[in-house]
């Protein structure tokens, strides 16, 4: 009988495993693919262009997880200061645009600016879901041009729709005499939430976890098929079976439960509440050195289908060959809200020519490499159905031993690093069990 089991080698399971490791306690991890990485993988194609599952970078303030990740690449890393921009009805607008409205037409802004007011003098407004508070914080103009439409394309769904404890420092939200500077000045007000970050210089963000190789062994095309509580014991799709004595899962929350044979009916139907998008990568390597000057483009028109654009090989030149950039297109889908009915490939067409529309790709460029996946767990949707069916399932899972941390695990917004910490945070709490 093995004692512990960690569930999933993504940046959770890393950061469990590396706290075991540290006590000198064993464990297994299993993992469905054949590669580590979770959503912080990066893939090689053709011997030359490096993607990673979404546009990943790190920003995080821990210390303790700065040291990790540059330690893990001989603190080869590149850094930067963060520089996004916005594409909105064929114009570009500094991130975040808020306080970076200047050249767009007069009344336009008069009517925001006018709004803005009066949402700053109203006290106490009623806020039980993000459009009240968008409505609250910027007034309607603002929000119904930019945030809300946004959230229909990132979210999948209405603002609405949507609590708002989710939002932290992702929405900027600035004092009056910032708006008015911004629509007056062209110079930009650099307020985004991210200002620095750093990526690995070689092989993709996935670097920045290689130390897991030297932390476990890992069980690699091992797939959760089954957990049997009374029995303590998994089974995977391979037909193997174990069993266990503590268990972290970092697999997402809903997935997790499903597998559960003994899960009362009540808990299964919770976790069929959850939401969260998918999202459809489209890949392009093109024969341009630089072809932006931004890391990332976030796109507000409802007809275009990229949400967000990024420039790979602005974050390393390492990750593209020499002279060429690499673009990587991001759309969301939904199950709940937005079902996808293409294939990922079909959209490689589509998007090839948004960004010959919006001026990103020029007539003379080519493309020497195009591809496409879905990532089927992107975003948590934090609808109204999230809160009390998280809850619920959390507190079963504790009341049957269950440990768990991650991303979906928590079935939250976390960062890489965070999904680190909580990995660790769980293998702490069997630690003190254990001890
Ligand atoms: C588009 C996008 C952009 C992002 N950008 C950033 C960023 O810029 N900076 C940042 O810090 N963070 C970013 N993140 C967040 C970051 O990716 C996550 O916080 C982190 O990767 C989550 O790690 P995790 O281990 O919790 O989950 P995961 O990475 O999902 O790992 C779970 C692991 O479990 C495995 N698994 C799943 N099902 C099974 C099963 N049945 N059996 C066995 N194994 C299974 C999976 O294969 C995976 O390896 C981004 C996320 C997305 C989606």
């Amino acid at each position: 009988m093995s004692k512990v089991i960690i569930l999933g080698a993504g940046m959770a399971g890393y950061g469990a495993a590396r706290k075991f490791r540290e006590e000198n306690v064993e464990v297994l991890m299993f993992e469905k693919n054949d590669y580590y990485g979770g959503h912080c993988a990066s893939y090689l194609f053709d011997n030359k262009w490096v993607f990673d599952d979404g546009p990943h970078i790190s920003f995080t303030k821990s210390e303790k997880v700065k040291d990790i990740f540059a330690s893990n690449i001989d603190n080869d890393y590149v850094e930067f200061q963060a520089n996004p921009c916005n594409y909105w009805k064929g114009k570009w607008i500094t991130h975040p645009a808020q306080v970076n409205l200047n050249g767009l037409n007069a009344e336009f802004n008069t009517q925001i600016l006018t709004e803005m007011i009066d949402t700053y003098q109203e006290s106490n407004p009623k806020i039980e879901n993000y459009e009240q508070w968008l409505y609250s914080t910027y007034g309607k103009t603002f929000s119904e041009n930019f945030p809300m439409k946004y959230t229909r394309k990132f979210h999948t769904t209405e603002a609405s729709n949507l609590t708002i404890d989710w939002l932290g420092p992702r929405l900027y939200k600035p004092k009056l005499e910032e708006v008015i500077y911004g629509m007056l000045s062209p110079a930009k007000s650099d307020v985004h939430y991210i200002k620095e970050f750093r990526y690995p210089r070689h092989g993709g963000y996935v670097s920045f976890m290689k130390g897991i190789e030297r932390t476990i062994d890992i069980h690699f095309k091992h797939e959760l098929s089954s957990i049997n509580l009374s029995r303590n014991e998994i089974g995977f799709v391979n037909g193997r079976k174990v069993k266990y004595k503590y268990l972290i899962s970092s697999l997402p929350l809903n997935k997790l439960i499903l597998s559960i044979e003994d899960a009362p009916l009540e808990i299964k139907e919770a976790a069929n509440k959850l939401a969260c998008t998918q999202c459809v990568l489209v890949n392009f390597g093109v024969n341009r050195p630089n072809i932006s000057d931004n890391h990332w483009i976030y796109f507000y028109d409802e007809d275009f289908y990229t949400t967000r654009l990024s420039f790979p090989s602005m974050f390393s030149s390492d990750l593209a060959p020499v002279g060429c950039s690499s673009i990587q297109a991001e759309i969301y889908f939904s199950d709940k809200y937005k079902p996808l009915t293409k294939k990922p490939e079909d959209y490689i067409p589509i998007i090839k020519d948004e960004l010959i529309k919006c001026g990103i790709l020029g007539i003379r460029d080519e493309v020497l490499f195009s591809n496409a996946w879905l990532s089927p767990y992107a975003q948590v949707i934090f609808d109204h159905d999230r809160k009390p069916a998280v809850d619920l399932l959390h507190e079963f899972l504790i009341e049957n031993s269950i440990y768990y941390g991650g991303r979906f695990a928590d079935w939250s917004y976390a960062w890489s690093d965070e999904s680190f910490l909580r990995g660790e945070h769980a293998a702490k709490e069997i630690l003190r069990k254990i001890k």
